[in-house]
């Protein structure tokens, strides 16, 4: 037998039994979004290479090992997407859409991103972007965070944490960054290799290690806090006040930095403990350089991406997902010559009652078969026509979950399936 082929390492197929959950949080997202008044975008998801290395930034690990960039056959250098918010501002840029004006705008799709794959780490991820554009100040920012509580409260999520820290702007984080790097040069015998390398590319990435030697040097090194001028702390003071206000715990996390190199003033991430390592479900922030960084008219932006996948694991983790079944009434012939009445029978009862799953049952079989697969549909009633019943204009209703069967007059059969399901 040919060998056959696998789907691509780290990319998966969403399987029939798990659309469900996948369109349940998708539709309680597209809700969500209409309720805060924000207005959806759709990118495409391959772009110039060139926009991902000016905007992420070129010493990160998106751009340094992660991107998926290929040559297109005219010669261009392309990339999947990694994150969705260059190809927001390049679109932003590119209709109008950012200058002098207030946007508010969200986007869902896969992102692709070449890691080593392991749970809730894939190479290629769906994401629900949230960006805005033209608000300056800490309220909006907050319009994301409590944005993001209402998500957590309304999926049934205790277990998540806020933590927020600010970045200031970018002419005192380059000031702190020189700070940062005489610390880490008197304390070069404790950096790993990691560090080493991002000592004078970028080290503010440094905070954000994992490993516990350099963890345990990060607890003495200058905080970006204590480098801030007045106008950046009033600015996180007053987030924090509004967060207060509308009752949403935080804390302060000094090493929050975030991998992308356009962030400004403030960071946020929301993170449980429950996925192991990869507990980072929605992170976002500030970026008011990047829209003129690529091209466009100096804006105000900030935004958040949450991974769907995680967010769906975690909530499978949590025992919050409910399965619905693909059928709720399963109409099936009793003889070869029903056949066609039973089609007419489920094609009525999809326009009497349009809320409900109707299947019709295809693909013969003996009568112990269509019985067989009725009840593996998880339907809770299954419809039986032709017999004798079909004779006298009757139909059986057969409950597949327990209880007697009845006979119903066919031109009542909507009506009283309709008032038995409810029941
Ligand atoms: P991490 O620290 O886990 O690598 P990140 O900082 O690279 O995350 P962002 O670029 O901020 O992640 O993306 C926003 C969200 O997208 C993350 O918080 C996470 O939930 C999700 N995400 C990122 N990378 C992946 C991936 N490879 N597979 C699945 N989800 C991902
Ligand atoms: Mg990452």
């Amino acid at each position: 037998m040919a060998k056959g082929i696998q789907s691509i390492r780290g990319m998966h197929d969403i399987l029939p039994d798990q659309t469900p959950a996948w369109q349940q949080l998708e539709s309680t997202l597209q809700h969500l979004m209409q309720q805060y008044g924000y207005r959806e975008i759709r990118m495409p998801v391959l772009e110039q290479t060139e926009l991902f290395s000016r905007s992420i930034g070129d010493v990160t690990d998106i751009v340094e090992k992660e991107m998926y960039t290929f040559e297109d056959r005219n010669g261009d250098s392309l990339t999947l997407r990694p994150e969705g918010t260059a190809s927001c501002v390049r679109a932003g840029i590119q209709h109008g859409l950012l200058f002098n004006q207030t946007q508010r705008l969200w986007y869902m799709g896969t992102m692709y991103r070449h890691e080593r794959p392991q749970k809730g780490r894939y190479r290629e991820f769906r994401q629900i972007g949230v960006e805005t554009y033209g608000m300056p100040g800490p309220d909006v920012e907050a319009e994301l965070i409590l944005m993001s509580a209402r998500l957590w409260k309304r999926l049934g999520l205790k277990q998540v944490r806020l933590e927020l820290n600010t970045l200031g702007t970018a002419e005192e984080r380059q000031q702190y960054r020189q700070q940062l790097i005489e610390f880490y040069q008197a304390h070069e015998e404790q950096l790993d290799e990691e560090a080493k390398s991002r000592l004078h590319s970028n080290p503010l990435r440094i905070l954000d290690s994992k490993n516990p030697q350099v963890a345990a040097l990060n607890t003495s090194a200058p905080s970006l806090m204590d480098a801030l001028g007045e106008e950046s702390r009033a600015h996180f003071d007053t987030l924090c006040e509004l967060l207060r206000a509308a009752g949403v715990d935080y804390c302060i996390n000094p090493k929050l930095v975030r991998g992308l190199d356009y962030y400004c003033h403030t960071v946020f991430e929301w993170i449980t403990d429950e996925l192991g390592a990869q507990g980072t479900i929605c992170a976002g922030g500030r970026y008011d350089g990047l829209v003129e960084q690529l091209g466009g008219r100096a804006t105000p932006a900030v935004g958040m991406a949450m991974g769907m996948d995680r967010l769906l694991a975690l909530l499978e983790e949590l025992g919050e997902l409910t399965m619905p079944s693909a059928a709720d009434i399963y109409v099936l012939a009793l003889g070869a010559d029903d056949e066609a009445a039973a089609m007419q029978c489920a094609e009525q009862l999809r326009d009497q009652m349009v809320d409900y799953k109707v299947q019709w049952h295809c693909g013969g079989g003996s009568l112990k078969s269509r019985f067989k697969k009725a009840d593996k549909s998880g339907a809770r009633y299954a419809v039986l026509i032709g017999g004798d019943e079909g004779q006298r204009g009757e139909v059986v209703i057969k409950p597949l979950r327990g209880g007697e069967q009845i006979t119903v007059a066919s031109d009542e059969l909507a009506q009283r399936l309709t008032s038995y399901i409810q029941e």
